[in-house]
């Protein structure tokens, strides 16, 4: 097996405990880690060296929120730089599953790839997923004439899937196919045909030229380009091969479901310049899916949680507590159940430094919190003793005489004196958010919270 990056970074970081920027060394040393490991994880070597500088470059100075430590700031660094790589964020779900099928119909999608890639699969999961997601109709047609059986197992597939497929005729050669599937799909009038290729076992001068003549005849609107996720090294051997040989317009990485660490997915992307647009992940027609940088990105990485972890750091406030929050401010109202939530939040954000940082507006609230001698300890107590009154009193918390300020104590286990900390830093803040508000500052805050 191999070993997780987190165990890996978690060797270079455990000598680390300074906070801030991450700097060059740290940076440096993290990055022969991921190196490696995705090196393990079967990327070509070219794309990580190119992969490694950006990242390098990316992370040297990157300020360290401050409830994460260093290493998982890095991964979280690392992690976006590959669902980058792999297509972004804009590349998810549906939109990069979708294909260009925008062109007078029969559209043509060729399939190609080497033989055992799943590319005769590959042809049938997407008819039917055409066919069932956008109720297209659509045709398959199989030119490979060289693998025996080959176009019996397409007609096979469409049976299988309910979709049509090109009668066969034998010894007919893989244009003059193509020729006869257009004109078939024309005259019946089907949205979409698909062209299964013949595969070989290796790139070779015959196939890439069947492939372009292929292509000239049928003029494709998507060409993609089959390639097994297992194979690795050799699947960016067969994208150089094609790519500028065929116009490809897009991968799909079959075997998604086995083993393999999903280092082709970024070779592929690298190597090719286009967008992954489907995983395969079984042998069932139904197992394919869109392609998820993201998710791809995670079995990389295998740092799914931490990557989480730090979003959620960084992007921990919800807007209808920001609106919730601005309307009463605006009509000068700042209850303790307010200051719970933003201690929450202060808590859930990363703690005071951080606060401060963000809100140079607030440095009234801020001044009001260390006068009342707050760390970020005191931030859970302080919510431990809010949680204790009753919600009467945190909408009014005049109400708290020196009975009910006992009660609260008991129940939070904490001092008296620590109740009217709490008291006396929301009169405070409150009075600060009052002269925020004077001052026309509330846009400001709100988008702060948002
Ligand atoms: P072709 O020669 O490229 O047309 O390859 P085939 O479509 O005939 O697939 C070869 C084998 O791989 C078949 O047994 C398929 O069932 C299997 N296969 C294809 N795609 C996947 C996939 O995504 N996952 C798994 N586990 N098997 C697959």
């Amino acid at each position: 097996m191999f070993d997780s990056l987190s165990d890996r970074l978690g060797n270079v970081f455990d000598s680390l405990r300074g906070r801030g920027a991450l700097k060059e060394d740290d940076v440096r040393a993290a990055m022969r880690e991921v190196r490696i490991a995705l090196l393990e994880a079967d990327v070509a070597l070219p794309v990580v060296r190119r992969f490694i500088d950006k990242v390098t470059e990316a992370a040297i100075g990157t300020e360290v929120l401050r409830s994460v430590t260093p290493g998982q700031q890095v991964v979280k660094i690392v992690n976006d730089a590959l669902v980058e790589m792999l297509g972004g964020e804009d590349g998810d779900g549906a939109a990069a599953a979708k294909l260009d099928l925008e062109a007078k119909p029969p559209v043509v999608i060729m399939m190609v790839g080497l033989q055992g890639s799943g590319k005769t699969t590959s042809t049938a999961k997407i008819a039917k997923r055409l066919k069932e997601t956008e109720g297209k109709k659509v045709m398959m047609a199989s030119l490979d004439v060289n693998r025996p059986a080959a176009q019996e197992q397409l007609a096979v597939l469409g049976e299988q899937a309910g979709v049509a497929t090109l009668p066969i005729i034998a010894g007919q050669q893989p244009v003059d196919i193509a020729n006869r599937a257009i004109s078939a799909a024309k005259l019946q009038s089907f949205d979409v045909l698909m062209l299964d290729t013949a595969g070989r076992l290796h790139v070779d001068e015959a196939l890439m030229a069947e492939m372009k003549a292929v292509a000239s005849v049928s003029a494709p609107k998507e060409v993609l380009l089959v390639v097994d996720s297992l194979t690795g090294q050799d699947a960016v051997n067969v994208a150089q091969s094609f790519t500028g040989e065929v116009p490809l317009t897009g991968v799909v990485l079959t075997r998604m479901d086995g083993d393999a660490r999903g280092g082709a997915a970024l070779s592929m992307r690298a190597v090719t310049g286009k967008p992954i647009k489907f995983a395969g992940t079984g042998e069932k027609l139904d197992a394919i899916e869109p392609f998820v940088p993201s998710r791809v990105a995670n079995r990389i990485l295998g740092m799914g949680d931490i990557v989480s972890m730090v979003e959620k750091a960084a992007a921990s406030v919800k807007e209808e507590d920001a609106e919730r929050l601005a309307k009463k401010m605006a009509a000068g109202k700042f209850d303790l159940d307010d200051l719970r939530m933003q201690l929450q939040q202060m808590t859930k954000m990363g703690g005071l430094g951080m606060i401060a940082q963000m809100m140079p507006g607030m440095k009234k609230a801020k001044q009001a919190m260390q006068s009342s001698g707050m760390d970020d300890r005191v931030l859970l107590r302080m919510d431990a003793i809010i949680s204790s009154m009753t919600p009467k009193e945190r909408a009014n918390p005049a109400l708290l005489n020196a009975k009910r300020k006992k009660r609260v104590a008991a129940g939070s286990g904490t001092q008296v004196q620590d109740v009217n900390k709490v008291l006396k830093m929301h009169q405070e803040m409150s009075k600060a958010m009052k002269q925020i508000k004077k001052m026309g500052g509330l846009k400001g805050l709100g988008a702060l919270f948002g």
